[in-house]
């Protein structure tokens, strides 16, 4: 099961979690044979930085949740500890941050104690690194870092620090101390949700819940918070190791500086900088001793699972404000922190990485020209390269297309251009003439007929006034329409022909359209056809009174009188109009007496 889930009807095939996405982990599929194209995550690409989380403008995309993990543990009755990531100050709608451990433990938390003790574990664990020489170095506290050099950069394994996160390390402290604990941790990163089913985290964090699944929780349960009494977390206390998700609080919590390596140090947050930066590393070129590489933009401080709108400076104050509060005495804070240099041995700090990148596809440079040819792509210059469609270019999305992962019609150029010409080509094919009308009653838009109408080229009626062009009654109809759901619709005289008028509004554009279908030549049919019948009556009735006479001359044989000869034969006369007429409206009287 994904660690992201997606809401179908939630998304509207924008394609903004693609183009957002880094590693173009994202499919565009069709699904249950439904004609709508939907998007889906590539597990086994996604590095689950969470972007497309935040980026999607319809809140279509979320964490899995595993809140129901953690209620269930306590249902059952197990000890759960909370290691709580130290952006929490930072993070969480709360004015008082130290109002967290009575929510938790009011949630049935049994311990609740902060992440940043293991930020420092990790931190002096670097720093001896360091000190025995092996360089350059990529920090591994992020877990969407390790994913990204995992999964899509294996060359740059080599580089990456063997250790463990924070999280890991804290988890397994608390464990240490005691063993039937369960430990959750909280914080604002989805790809620690993946992390702590990796099996060089075992024994460590049992489930992780984002802030916002937290919150979520605290609003489900009704918890006043406004009510609760602020309380502290339970020992050790951490100090340098709560500014561990600023850029760079790797490198403050072990207390490096530049001046401490050979070259330089360098903090780099946002996951487009950390893949520059790891391809610098990887080539050789780089001179570089130490690289604290964050997914987020702004550290952990920017990540998706924050439950706070808050920008990234006014997170950053909360967090310096915080740490300043609790720095150990005598500088002014109310603790003394905890020495965490023995607290865990160094064989459970480390880990290893794995290449998990797959073999590239060879694609076959004669299936790329036919997908970039089902979009009208012939030539380079065809490929616009816009990235519209998610990828950077025509030819990345050609592969994608080959891959299963994208389809031809998603891109938009193209569409917009099929849908342009499909909508020219009707209305220049429906016979009737079409003006397009500006609200202040100026031409916008004609079709070919509209030209031979008003006798003017497309150039002279763009922009002319419709007085210039319309009797006064055509343009006083128009100005009629007061109301978008109006429509006039009436036979009018133009230019001594007879038309079909149409004029309705087109509220979307803020436009009118005035159609003119010429109906002279079957208004003339129809008068023709007319005559046609009077004349063809007169000839029937001819003949009726012709067929009366002989009628009468055989009943005066037959001896009836001349009264019943009459009465019978104006029923004939009636009946033989009637069928007349029927078969005139039929077609099937040809105008000749024989
Ligand atoms: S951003 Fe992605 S998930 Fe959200 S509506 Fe657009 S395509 Fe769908
Ligand atoms: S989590 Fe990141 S890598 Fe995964 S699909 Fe979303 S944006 Fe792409």
């Amino acid at each position: 099961m994904g660690f992201i889930e997606r809401t179908s009807a939630k998304c509207k095939d924008c394609y903004r979690c693609l183009r957002e996405c880094p590693v173009k982990a994202i499919q565009v599929v069709q699904e249950d044979n439904s004609p709508e194209m939907h998007v889906k995550i590539i597990e086994d690409r996604c590095i689950l930085d969470g972007k497309c989380i935040t980026v999607c403008p319809q809140n279509a995309k979320q964490p899995r949740s595993d809140t129901k993990t953690v209620k269930t543990m306590l249902s059952r009755g197990y000890k759960v500890a909370a290691t709580v990531a130290p952006s929490f100050a930072a993070l969480l709608p709360l004015v008082d941050p130290l109002k967290l451990p009575t929510i938790l433990r009011k949630l049935g938390l049994a311990m609740v104690s902060e992440t940043a003790f293991g930020a420092e574990l990790v931190a002096r664990a670097q720093r001896k690194l360091l000190e025995e020489g092996k360089r350059p170095y990529i920090t591994s506290p992020c877990p969407a870092v390790v994913n990204l050099v995992e999964r899509h950069y294996p060359e740059a394994i080599p580089y990456l620090t063997p250790l463990v996160s924070p999280a890991v390390a804290h988890a397994r402290y608390l464990k240490s101390v005691d063993p039937d604990l369960k430990v959750v941790f909280i914080g604002p990163c989805v790809a620690k949700k993946e992390e702590c089913t990796r099996p060089d985290a075992a024994l460590s964090v049992d489930v992780a819940l984002t802030f916002r699944e937290l919150w979520s929780w605290v609003e489900e349960d009704n918890i006043d918070v406004e009510a609760l009494e602020a309380s502290d977390f339970d020992p050790p206390y951490p100090d340098l190791g709560r500014l561990f998700p600023t850029e760079g609080g790797i490198l403050k919590a072990a207390g490096i500086t530049s001046s401490m390596v050979s070259s330089d140090v360098v903090a780099i947050s946002g996951i487009e900088n950390c893949i520059e930066m790891i391809s610098y590393i990887t080539s050789g070129q780089a001179t570089v001793d130490l690289v604290d590489l964050m997914a987020c933009n702004g550290g952990c401080l920017g990540g998706p699972g924050a439950a706070n709108e808050l920008n990234i400076f006014a997170r950053r104050q909360r967090l310096l404000d915080y740490w300043q509060s609790r720095r150990p005495e005598p500088t002014g804070g109310d603790k003394q922190a905890g020495e965490p240099s023995d607290a865990l041995p160094e064989s459970q700090l480390r880990r290893t990485y794995r290449d998990k990148k797959h073999k590239p596809v060879e694609v076959p440079e004669e299936a790329i020209r036919e997908i970039l040819a089902a979009t009208g792509k012939y030539t380079p210059e065809d490929e616009l390269n816009c990235g519209a469609c998610g990828y950077h270019t025509c030819r990345d999305k050609a592969i994608a297309c080959y891959m299963g992962y994208a389809d031809p019609v998603m891109c938009i150029p193209y569409m917009r251009q099929r849908a342009e010409s499909m909508a020219n080509l009707i209305v220049s094919a429906i016979p009737s003439a079409i003006f397009v009308v500006s609200r202040d009653d100026r031409i916008l838009e004609v079709n070919r007929l509209a030209q031979l109408l008003a006798k003017q080229s497309l150039h002279d009626l763009i922009g002319e006034s419709i007085e210039h062009i319309f009797p006064p009654e055509l343009c006083s109809k128009l100005r009629q329409l007061v109301d978008d759901e109006d429509v006039f619709r009436g036979l009018m005289v133009l230019d001594d022909r007879w038309f079909d008028v149409t004029i309705f509004s087109e509220p979307t554009q803020r436009v009118k359209v005035i159609v003119l279908t010429d109906k002279s030549k079957e208004i003339q049919d129809r008068e023709r056809l007319s005559q046609l019948r009077n004349e063809t009556l007169g000839r029937v009735e001819q003949v009726i009174n012709k067929q009366m006479q002989v009628a009468q001359k055989v009943a005066g044989l037959l001896g009836e009188t001349t009264a019943e000869t009459k009465g019978t034969l104006s029923q004939l006369v009636k009946i033989l109009k009637d069928e007349t007429s029927n078969a005139i409206g039929r077609g099937e009287v040809s105008g000749s007496e024989d």
